[in-house]
């Protein structure tokens, strides 16, 4: 792998600021973070340490980006596949460090040098294309969501699945999963609401309750994806946004 230097240093000059400094540099590695971290308490390796996964980034700082490969190769393994940035290592650190907030910036040190693990990166092409990350198209959503009421219908006759409506009080939001892969949820989820009386809508281009971009550590197509749900939900002048994670 041949790394774009100039991309490197850029990117790293972008992330940096007095907060990120610091939370760098006080680390006093006692190792206490570890007790919040689930993903350590499920596998206690070393390496499993909060703290550790933030080191290539120390790295990348130190050596102002003069690196080899493998630190860059490091910390995508690591800040991908080690930590969800659930926070909970935050609660138990005496200096409150943020490594949910290191964890994405190396992310988003990784995406800037085309390191976005794959299938991620493929993900992350559906929802803008299609505004959803399994890629499904709009066709297949309303008929997805006419034939789970249909279904609905036969128990609950009176159900609804008003779809962009204005003015309603909620605005409900799917994971892409529900959608393609278990159709059931989205039925349980329409019941759930005809029988609270709840006043809702859909909407037909934005429904994707995920934001890949955010996870991926990429702030301008986060705030992309973000932007399409939040303004839906202005134009159809709902109170609020019901989201499922
Ligand atoms: S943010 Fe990451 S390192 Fe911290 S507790 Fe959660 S999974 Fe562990
Ligand atoms: S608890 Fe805080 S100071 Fe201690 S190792 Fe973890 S991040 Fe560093």
């Amino acid at each position: 792998m041949t790394i774009d230097t100039q991309t490197l240093s850029r990117t790293l000059a972008d992330k940096a600021g007095a907060r990120l400094e610091m939370w760098l540099s006080i680390c006093s590695r006692c190792g206490m973070c570890a007790e919040g971290c689930h993903y350590y308490a499920s596998n206690p390796r070393p390496e499993h340490v909060p703290a550790f996964r933030v080191k290539p980034l120390v790295d990348l700082y130190k050596k102002r980006g003069q690196v080899d490969a493998t630190v860059l190769e490091t910390l995508r393994d690591v800040c991908y596949g080690t930590c969800t940035m659930c926070q909970r290592c935050t609660m138990y650190c005496p200096h409150g460090i943020g490594i949910a907030a290191l964890v994405h910036a190396a992310r988003g040190v990784a995406v800037a040098m085309g390191l976005t693990p794959p299938g991620l990166a493929k993900g992350l092409e559906n929802a803008l294309e299609f505004g959803n990350n399994l890629g499904v198209t709009e066709d297949d959503f309303l008929e997805t969501v006419e034939w789970q009421l249909e279904e609905l219908q036969e128990e609950m006759p009176f159900a609804r699945a008003p779809m962009d409506k204005e003015g309603a009080e909620f605005l409900l939001t799917f994971h892409p999963r529900d959608i393609k892969f278990y159709p059931q949820n989205l039925f349980n989820y329409l019941k759930l609401y005809n029988a609270a009386g709840i006043d809702f809508t859909m909407s037909s281009k934005a429904w994707d309750s995920t934001n890949l971009g955010l996870f991926a550590g990429d702030v301008a197509k986060a705030s992309r994806l973000a932007a399409n749900v939040a303004d839906t939900a202005e134009r159809l002048k709902v109170k609020a946004l019901i989201t499922a994670e």
